[in-house]
């Protein structure tokens, strides 16, 4: 089985919380195996999140809450996986999270995924599908790629049953990562997730925080169409769609879109690779 799935940002304000549920609906009718929804570390959104989360929940969707561990209390993590195992939540992506600038609580008792999965084991057994986060170009922190994959493989022992990658561009790099994953021993379902090429100066400026590469040809013909954003916009789903094309042929075993809560993006793409529903 594949698996595609769709994430979402939670809604800032009531406006935005009703779009978002008009998304949620239309692309709930492409058939993702569920939607996921981000958290700011330390807390930050815990509220938001669980406002989008009961949203999605409520139109009938799968939902995966993100859960980070930087900064937060084991207490505090306890607390809300029990409230999500309570609204009928079965699946969570267990993440470190990076503390947003000003917030001086230092590490936590979790300092790293690794030690959130295995709070999860130890608090709920098999209850949650638990999945993480993958670097297939190393994560911005790690030393190199062996030392990062070292980390991921730890995840996994400690529980994870399958991982999201962080966006990239280069379907090689996924191909190598997974490669590097399996010789050390590790079998997990590694999902590339795909970002969609929109607006493309927010993606820079993304892709420079979070260590992802923009090929220079992309930038290159980017910059070739100037202000054209109807050109720019179609140049970015050729490409997008393409890469989907090569890790699905690949032996990717699915696609995560970070659809950014837009619609029409991961729509047009799910229509060209021809997903079916369900
Ligand atoms: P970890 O797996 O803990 O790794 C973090 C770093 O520490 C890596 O460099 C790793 O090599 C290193 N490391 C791991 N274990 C050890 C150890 N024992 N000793 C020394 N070094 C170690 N962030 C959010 O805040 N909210 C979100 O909702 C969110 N969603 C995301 C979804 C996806 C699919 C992805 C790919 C990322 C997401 N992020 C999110 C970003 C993520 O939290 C950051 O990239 C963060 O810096 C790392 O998180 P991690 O779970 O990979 O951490």
């Amino acid at each position: 089985m594949s698996h595609f799935s769709i994430e979402f940002f939670p809604a800032k304000t009531d406006v935005g919380a009703e779009k978002l549920r008009e998304v949620a609906r239309r692309l709930g009718a492409l058939g993702p195996e569920f939607f996921s929804v981000t958290y700011g570390a330390g807390g930050s959104t815990r509220d938001r999140t669980l406002g989008t989360v009961k949203d999605v929940l409520a139109l009938g969707y799968d939902v995966a809450p993100h859960l980070s561990c930087i900064g937060d209390s084991k207490a505090e993590i306890g607390e809300l996986l029990d409230l999500y195992r309570s609204l009928g939540i079965r699946r969570i992506v267990a993440l470190r999270g990076d503390l947003p600038s000003g917030m001086g609580r230092g590490l936590g008792e979790l300092p790293f995924a690794a030690d959130l999965v295995r709070a999860i084991r130890e608090r709920h057994g098999d209850h949650f599908h638990i999945e993480v986060a993958a670097y297939p170009e190393a994560h911005p922190q790690s030393a190199d790629l062996a030392t990062d994959v070292k980390h991921f493989v730890a995840k996994a022992r400690e529980g994870a049953d399958s991982a999201i990658t962080q966006y990239f561009f280069n379907a090689d790099c996924y191909f190598h990562f997974v490669d590097r994953v399996r010789a050390a021993g590790c079998d997990i379902p590694v999902i590339p997730g795909i970002m969609p090429i929109t607006n493309f100066a927010n993606l820079v400026r993304f892709s420079d925080a979070c260590g992802a590469e923009i090929p220079r040809w992309i930038r290159k013909q980017v910059a070739a169409y100037g202000d054209d954003s109807t050109s720019i916009l179609q140049f970015g789903e050729d490409v997008i769609t393409r890469l989907c094309q090569q890790l699905l042929d690949g032996g990717a075993p699915g696609l995560h879109f970070y659809s950014m809560n837009q619609t029409e993006p991961t729509q047009a793409l799910w229509q060209r690779l021809g997903l079916s529903a369900g």
